[in-house]
């Protein structure tokens, strides 16, 4: 019966979360990903010496969305979790995103909350409009903070000038006047209690749920047996690159364990905007409250080469994207969502707001057509 069969393509929280909506609503469906495991790039696991660790880079759950909070609550319980992120200029850690005690240990000053207002007022380069991520971060904090804390990083991060990017990627970073220095400051910040990978197996724990790893798209030969197909890999991959290829960020992760050291460093993550080939060194027992005689690290490489996992927000890459948009709109029984399939720049909570969405849309899509 082809009325209800669905194929998922990637098991993210993309095709996760669709997967769920439509076996809850009844549907037949078939979530297959190339990749020999699910959870996609939030996939984590025990490592060789006991250590829960995110094989692709540090992934911190954040949502201002109940909502999306109390959807993902059915799949997991949480550990509180919030990330604190230190860089480090002229081989000294300072508090990041840029804050009031930045300012004072960086320039030796003592502000208040409305001497720090006054400093970012004095230094700032106003820029109108504020287009790119150069143009925001000068807007708000001025030349010098730029060169110590964002000039590089973005190089590194990107292969670009922050000039070249879109203001987006820069204003992902506030500044503050006040002395917090939360990474994020979202409503619900927390880390599934045992892991990302056993929250979606949760997710696809499901009757009418058939899972297939290490399983590539481009090998399924009866797509026309299914009603609808959801794809949330690179949208241009879809279309066999038939505009031109959409560029996409990659990196490498050098994991390493320190046994017998038990902390490796004071917080979460240290960015390093000037220093070494990589960006920043996450120590996962911070994010997840393990306690081990030992710790485990990772260090982020970028490269241009390798698994698609930042889409590069410009304006040609969207001129690009639109040309396959169209081809996506016109199809019927096809629903591109996820990071890759919408070339968004998404972080977990969003892609899961999207996927909701769409679940709905093809649901309704299947009723109209029944
Ligand atoms: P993915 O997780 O990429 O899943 C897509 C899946 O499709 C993949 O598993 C892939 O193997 C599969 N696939 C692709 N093509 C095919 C094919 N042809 N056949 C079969 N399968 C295919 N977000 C946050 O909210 N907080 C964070 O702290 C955070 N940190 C991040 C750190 C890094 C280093 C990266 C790269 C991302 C981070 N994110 C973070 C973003 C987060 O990873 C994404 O928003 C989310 O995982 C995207 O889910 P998705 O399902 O769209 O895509
Ligand atoms: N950024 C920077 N210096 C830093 C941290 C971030 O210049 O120390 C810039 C950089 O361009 C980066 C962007 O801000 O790509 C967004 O940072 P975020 O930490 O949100 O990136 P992600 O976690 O998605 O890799």
């Amino acid at each position: 019966m082809k009325k209800n069969k669905i194929l998922i393509v990637g098991a993210g929280f993309a095709g996760s979360t669709i997967a769920r909506e439509l076996a809850d609503a009844g549907c037949k469906v078939h979530v297959i990903d190339k990749r020999p495991h699910i959870a996609g790039n939030a996939y984590d696991e025990i490592d060789a010496h006991g250590i829960l660790v995110h094989r692709y880079g540090p992934h911190i759950f954040h949502t201002n969305s109940e909502r999306i909070f109390e959807y993902l609550s059915r799949f997991t319980a949480w550990h509180p979790y919030e990330h604190r992120v230190l860089g480090v200029v002229d081989g000294k850690q300072y508090p990041f995103p840029i804050n009031r005690d930045t300012l004072n240990l960086l320039y030796g000053l003592n502000l208040d909350e409305a001497g720090a207002a006054d400093w970012f007022e004095k230094v700032r380069e106003p820029r109108e409009p504020v287009r790119s991520s150069e143009d925001v971060v000068l807007n708000s904090v001025g030349r010098d903070l730029y060169e110590k804390f964002f000039l590089n990083y973005t190089r590194k991060q990107w292969g670009l000038e922050p000039s070249q990017l879109k203001a987006g990627v820069a204003a992902r970073i506030p500044t503050r006047t006040n002395t917090d220095d939360r990474y994020f400051t979202d409503t619900f910040q927390a880390m599934p209690l045992h892991g990302y990978t056993k929250m979606f197996e949760n997710m696809l724990d499901h009757p009418n749920i058939r899972i297939e790893t290490g399983v590539d798209f481009a090998g399924i030969e009866n797509i026309s047996s299914y009603a609808h197909v959801v794809y949330t890999g690179p949208i241009d991959a879809y279309y066999g690159h038939r505009f031109g290829r959409l560029p996409y960020r990659s990196l490498s992760f050098e994991h390493e364990h320190l046994a017998g050291v038990s902390q490796f460093q004071p917080v979460g993550t240290v960015n390093y905007p000037n220093d070494h080939a990589y960006t920043r060194i996450t120590e996962f027992k911070h994010l997840t409250g393990q306690s081990h005689p030992g710790t485990s690290i990772v260090r982020e490489y970028p490269q241009a080469e390798g698994d698609p996992y930042y889409p590069i927000p410009r304006d040609e890459n969207e001129a690009l994207l639109k040309r396959y948009e169209e081809l996506a709109l016109a199809e019927k029984d096809v629903t591109f969502v996820g990071r890759l399939a919408q070339y968004r720049y998404y972080n977990m909570d969003q892609v899961v707001g999207a996927a909701l969405v769409a679940a709905q849309r093809i649901r309704e899509h299947l009723t109209a057509r029944s």
